[in-house]
């Protein structure tokens, strides 16, 4: 996890010290800017792992910010943290428009920074090193066409969330899958009361009866994938 490049936008000073040297103690090479212009010439010449993003800027908005990074041609899957006074939670909802992966309230902890970034950074190589087909038994699974078959059968309609929850379940088999697991690293969403439970359910009536009971509930853990 050490080693990753995180470009750090913010203009209040303090805040930004504390951050980057928080993130520099992992090990991380932290690249600060207080505005827009600078910032987003180091998006593009610097290629970051992560962008940690303040909303009110001297130059601009950071819903701006993010939404030309999301256009960016080839830098647009760049995850981002959003961070926003109290007075702007109402605007959660333009963070999460505007593509931002993670949407923090301050005052955040450095702490509570850290395991977001490390929590979007972790989703990152799990995308690399698993973003492959993946057959188990009577099941295939293809990320790229978005499609799963099971025998001959095809199964129409998952949704994003169902189909990364199905492939990781399937992938990670026997492994039981935490909720927080599948809530932060898996979605890269906040947390939010039975969400999983019912994305789980979901899925499960848009599965074939025989493949439905292979996803199990597993009792103060989470789920697991078992045939
Ligand atoms: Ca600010």
């Amino acid at each position: 996890m050490a080693g990753k490049t995180i470009l750090m936008i913010e203009d209040d000073g303090n805040t930004r010290r504390a951050f980057a040297a928080a993130l520099a103690s992992l090990g991380h090479r932290v690249l600060e800017s207080e505005g827009i212009e600078v910032g987003y010439h180091l998006f593009q010449t610097e290629k970051p792992d992560l962008i940690v993003l303040d909303v009110g800027l001297p130059d601009g908005t950071g819903y701006d910010f993010c939404k030309k990074v999301r256009a960016h041609k080839t830098l647009h899957a760049t995850p981002v943290i959003m961070l926003t006074g109290k007075g702007q939670l109402d605007e959660k909802k333009e963070g999460f428009e505007s593509g931002a992966d993670q949407y923090l309230v301050k005052p955040v902890l450095p702490q509570e920074l850290l395991l977001w970034a490390q929590a979007l950074m972790n989703r990152l190589a799990l995308d690399k090193d698993e973003g492959g087909q993946l057959e188990a038994g009577d099941l295939t699974i293809d990320p790229a066409a978005h499609l799963v078959k099971f025998g001959d059968v095809t199964i129409p309609n998952l949704t994003a969330k169902e189909f990364d929850l199905f492939y990781a379940l399937v992938k990670k088999r026997p492994k039981v899958l935490s909720r927080e697991w599948i809530l932060s690293t898996l979605w890269r969403t906040v947390a939010v009361d039975n969400l999983v439970d019912a994305h789980m359910s979901k899925l499960r009536r848009k599965l074939p009866q025989s493949l439905a009971d292979r996803l199990q509930a597993v009792p103060g853990k989470g789920f697991r994938y078992f045939s």
